[in-house]
């Protein structure tokens, strides 16, 4: 890994400006999936650190939510250009720590100082409201307030963006944020606290812990100074999370697993819908929260579909992510292998046929051949458990109703995709998909403008957007007696 700018590879945590380490010099080791090669150690922090930064986070709070409006967007908007300066670096720690390829990590950084630079717009329009009162002599107003201390715990599969589209709307709103990033990508959170703090954005108003989840975690969430968590990760650990947040009654956004339908009409463009699939399905080798993790095609399509389905996915390079022409990199780890294998193995016990891929790369290591299956049904366990690799398990249907309740058949409601080009299907089935999100003709909806998240079990609040920073406010009514 080779940086311009040496000082963003940080192996110590950031609490309160200073670059620290664990008390016990307790470390963790960092390794990069396309090689198994561990590439820095970052600390392992304890309950006393994780403490230390919560209440420089409650100093740093008072100060920071004092600055008007537009100073603090001046700071947020001189992170963003240093992020954009550095954007080569990031790319770079984030291939090496998690195994996109390089341009998917250089679209992410982008995508993440994207964030940055919206929020910083969004914070001078924070407003409130005057009311019609019931009675002649008062007054009513509404006002909004920053949250006030906010705590984040982000996942692997997007290093940069996770962090900044929810440290970014809290800065914004006048809130501090504690950054506790997952244990396998803590690089690429620590170069963006670095250059936070280049920017010149205050001490203890953006710190980035590392350590062990559970522990980090479970300290964030006990603390009645903490008033909002955000967390990016599975169901499974949301659900944890939230049990662990109710003895404080904080506030909650909760982005977790999906288990994405994307459906394919027989009037639909084949080609567009094909470029739909790979988009979503293949993206990240399949490891994003929104990929495609089941792909519906209608009977009088569905052999014209799985033939240029096939054609394409063969079309992948899997390699090193700092590899030239690699699309596809490693998976983040052996269980991630696992889980896919599991996958196949139990759709082909029941009847299901590889029709590409279907088993690890010679490449060795976490590389897994891009995967087609085809004649997938309801009873396998791709109908109902987010697969998170890069297999696209082909499921066929006949009618409209039987795939909407299809799509609708399960316990997640992030995002959902179709193909169609009957304009009021188009409306139809966007609406009966129970879903926060839905791609119409497109496998790619993600951006800074758009209310990202889900319905149901997949979690709660939205993130990015005109909406997202609402999530850091809070509303104060004010009844003034004028008699
Ligand atoms: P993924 O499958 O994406 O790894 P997880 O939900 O396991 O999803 O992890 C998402 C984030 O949650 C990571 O930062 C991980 O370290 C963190 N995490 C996992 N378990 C816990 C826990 N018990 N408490 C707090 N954070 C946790």
């Amino acid at each position: 890994m080779k940086l311009n700018n040496p000082g963003l590879l940080c192996q110590q945590a950031l609490v309160n400006g200073q670059w620290c380490n664990a008390q016990d010099g307790k470390t963790e080791a960092v390794t990069n999936p396309a090689t198994g090669e561990v590439i820095a150690h970052v600390p392992q922090l304890s309950t006393t650190e994780t403490e230390r930064a919560i209440t420089a986070s409650q100093q740093a709070q008072a100060e920071w939510k004092a600055l008007t409006a537009k100073q603090r967007a001046g700071y947020m908007q001189a992170w963003a250009t240093a992020i954009l300066e550095a954007q080569e670096d990031l790319a770079q720690l984030m291939t090496a720590e998690q195994g996109k390829p390089l341009a998917e990590s250089r679209g992410e950084v982008a995508y993440a100082a994207s964030f940055i630079t919206w929020f910083a717009e969004e914070a001078k329009r924070v407003d409130g409201s005057v009311l019609q009162a019931p009675q002649a002599t008062q007054r009513l107003v509404v006002i909004k307030q920053p949250v006030g201390v906010c705590a984040a715990i982000t996942p692997w599969n997007f290093p940069a963006a996770m962090i900044t589209r929810k440290a970014a709307p809290a800065l914004a709103a006048g809130c501090s944020m504690i950054v506790k990033p997952a244990e396998q990508t803590p690089l690429t959170a620590l170069a963006l606290g670095k250059l936070a703090q280049d920017a010149g954005i205050p001490d203890g108003v953006l710190q980035i812990v590392t350590g062990d989840a559970a522990q980090v975690g479970k300290v964030l969430c006990d603390s009645p100074v903490v008033r909002k968590l955000s967390f990016t990760g599975s169901t499974e650990v949301g659900r944890i999370l939230m049990a662990q947040c109710a003895p404080t009654i904080k506030k909650l956004s909760l982005e977790l697993g999906g288990n994405a339908p994307i459906i394919v009409f027989d009037d639909a463009d084949i080609d567009n819908a094909v470029a739909g699939i790979m988009a979503s399905k293949f993206r990240n080798s399949g490891q994003t929260c929104v990929c495609a993790n089941r792909v519906y095609v209608q009977d009088g399509v569905y052999d014209q579909v799985m033939d240029k389905l096939v054609q394409q996915v063969e079309k992948l390079t899997v390699g090193e992510g700092t590899k030239p022409g690699t699309t596809q990199g490693p998976l983040i780890d052996s269980q991630a292998i696992d889980k896919v294998q599991q996958h196949i193995a139990d759709a082909v016990s029941k009847g299901a046929q590889v029709v590409t891929g279907g088993k690890p790369h010679v490449l060795g290591g976490t590389f897994f051949e891009p995967t087609v299956v085809r004649d997938v049904n309801k009873t396998m366990r791709f109908a109902t458990e987010e697969t998170f690799g890069p297999v696209a398990p082909v499921f066929r249907f006949t009618t409209e109703a039987e795939v909407v309740q299809m799509a609708n058949d399960t316990i997640f409601g992030l995002a959902a995709y179709f193909f169609t080009r009957d304009a009021s299907r188009q409306w139809r089935v966007s609406e009966a998909l129970e879903y926060g999100m839905v791609g119409v003709n497109t496998g790619l909806i993600s951006n800074e403008v758009a209310p990202f998240g889900g319905v149901k079990q997949s979690g709660l609040g939205r993130e990015g957007s005109r909406y997202g920073i609402e999530e850091y406010l809070e509303l104060k009514y004010l009844c003034i007696d004028v008699s």
